[in-house]
């Protein structure tokens, strides 16, 4: 709570003819923060002395000492936002005791918790003669109290257990547009939309029959409903205070409306990149399905080519007036088979083509790399290259995107290849890749060696940046866009530097279940 005046002297200066007076802000120690004495030569060195010192170790006698402290920190406990009597001695400059009863008021600043009390004592020797007077310093310190409400920057609004509007501060006003004397005694609800609005004695009555919190003293995000019929988010603190059984809660409320529309710009801007970064995706595949079109044509064209040899053969048995329907049969029963195959084909391509948003899925990744495998078939740069698996069992499944995941393979075997292909000393040794699964730890890893010719160390920390490449035709956004998807995984992809011959690259996924 921002206060700007929450001076205690306008207090003091009113009683300052008739009483010895006492106008003290102390913290939750007791240390004093503000003082004002009436007449100043209460104590017999100026009262401001006592700044920073412990009230109740400098100026209360020995024996009363303690239970005042312990008194005073009770009052933290109560959080009572009322008046308290606690009558205690005090030593003054004529080093008499001198009894003073003591009026106690919270005070808040910058937080929903109580950080101090603003106290006032009047000589009690002296307080008959003067009743009045202790009237007029009560009226101040509540006004005193008003100011400190009317300044906060924050909301604050005081109910009663039936939900009816006891306090109403500046704050609030401007924030929910009503004036005070508009919602005093109205319910609360009135600031709430639906759902809240119906619910909210309920859940009052619920709280004070079985004591359970489901508010009090936790800070929540929950939507306030303007006069003008607008709806914002607000941030609400709660606390309660019970006087003589009487209870009361006060809601201190912060609009955070400017702050939601931060991370709401912030969240359609991560939006924006995620977007950039699937659409890089899909054209890094596109690309690579373009560069891999003759292989997707030949794949192809051996089912169609055997549907269209199995009709043909299928028309002859029938012009030949079916001699054989089990030839026929047979040729039929190809012909679905092969049908069937180059649908297959033609869906697995399409779905790599056209997917661009994420889809996560349980997958055993070991059958995952198996698909991968058989699809490099159709890639002429990989068909003459031994692929051999190494795999961990049984493998959990894992949570992942499979089309991206089978991206990642892909180019991690058809950079292998690429090596391995422009490498002297590979092309006499048999070219291989190697694909380890290993699960360690809920962390399953991923491994694709190859027997290349390695990377040079100066390039090992480039070869992720995007447009890195030392190939001819190269992009340079393979390795870019696999890491990005992995990191979207929650998992990472790196190259083992430690590796002598040939490269290693590996992936990781978290485990998030094992079956
Ligand atoms: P591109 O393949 O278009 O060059 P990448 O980002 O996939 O883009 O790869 C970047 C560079 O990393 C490659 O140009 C190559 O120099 C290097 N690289 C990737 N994989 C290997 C590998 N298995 N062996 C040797 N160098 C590799």
């Amino acid at each position: 709570m921002h206060v700007e005046n929450n001076s205690i002297a306008p207090c003091a200066n009113e009683l300052s003819h008739s009483l010895n007076t006492i106008l003290l802000l102390l913290d939750r120690e007791g240390i004093v923060k503000q003082i004002e004495a009436h007449p100043p030569s209460l104590f017999n060195f100026p009262s401001t002395h006592l700044l920073g010192k412990n009230w109740f170790k400098t100026c209360v006698p020995d024996h009363t000492c303690q239970n005042a402290l312990l008194a005073f920190q009770k009052l933290f406990d109560n959080k009572t936002h009322q008046l308290k009597h606690q009558p205690y001695p005090i030593i003054t400059s004529t080093h008499k005791e001198h009894r003073f009863i003591w009026y106690s008021l919270p005070h808040f600043d910058n937080k929903p918790s109580m950080n101090g009390i603003f106290l006032v004592g009047f000589d009690i020797a002296q307080l008959t003669l003067s009743k009045h007077s202790v009237d007029i310093a009560l009226q101040r310190v509540t006004a005193n109290a008003q100011v400190v409400l009317d300044n906060a920057v924050e909301a604050i609004i005081r109910i009663c257990p039936q939900g009816k509007v006891l306090t109403f501060n500046k704050s609030a006003e401007t924030m929910f547009g009503y004036t005070t004397k508009e919602v005093l005694g109205k319910s609360i609800n009135l600031l709430m939309p639906t759902p809240d609005r119906e619910q909210h004695d309920q859940y009052i009555k619920h709280y004070l029959k079985t004591g359970d919190k489901k508010i009090i003293g936790i800070d929540r995000e929950v939507l306030g409903l303007r006069k003008d019929g607008t709806i914002f988010p607000m941030e609400l603190s709660v606390s309660e205070t019970k006087i003589e059984n009487e209870h009361s809660f006060t809601g201190i409320i912060r609009d955070i409306s400017e702050r939601k529309d931060a991370e709401e710009k912030l969240r359609l801007r991560d939006q924006e990149l995620q977007e950039i970064r699937h659409r890089i995706a899909h054209m890094d595949r596109l690309n690579v399905m373009g560069e891999m079109a003759t292989g997707i044509a030949h794949e192809l064209n051996q089912p169609l080519t055997a549907i269209a040899t199995y009709a043909q053969a299928s028309n002859r048995l029938l012009n030949n007036t079916l001699k054989n329907t089990n030839d026929l049969s047979h040729a039929l029963m190809q012909i679905n088979e092969q049908a069937q195959r180059a649908g297959k084909i033609i869906r697995r391509l399409r779905s790599i083509i056209t997917r661009q948003q994420q889809v996560y899925q349980r997958t055993n990744i070991n059958i995952l790399i198996l698909e991968t495998i058989e699809l490099t078939h159709m890639d002429s740069k990989i068909k003459d290259i031994t692929i051999e698996t190494q795999f961990f069992t049984p493998m959990p499944d894992v949570e992942l995107d499979t089309i991206q995941i089978q991206q990642v393979l892909l180019n991690l075997i058809r950079n292998a290849a690429d090596a391995m292909k422009h490498h002297h000393e590979t092309q006499t040794k048999n070219k291989k890749i190697i694909i380890r699964t290993v699960v360690e730890s809920h962390v399953l890893r991923v491994e694709v060696i190859d027997n290349g010719p390695g990377i040079p160390s100066a390039e090992k920390s480039e070869i992720f940046n995007p447009f890195f490449t030392t190939k001819n035709d190269g992009m340079g956004m393979g390795l870019a866009i696999c890491r990005s998807i992995l990191t979207a995984h929650g998992g990472e992809l790196d190259v083992n530097i430690n590796n002598k011959e040939g490269t290693e690259f590996y992936f990781t996924l978290p485990i998030h279940f094992i079956n």
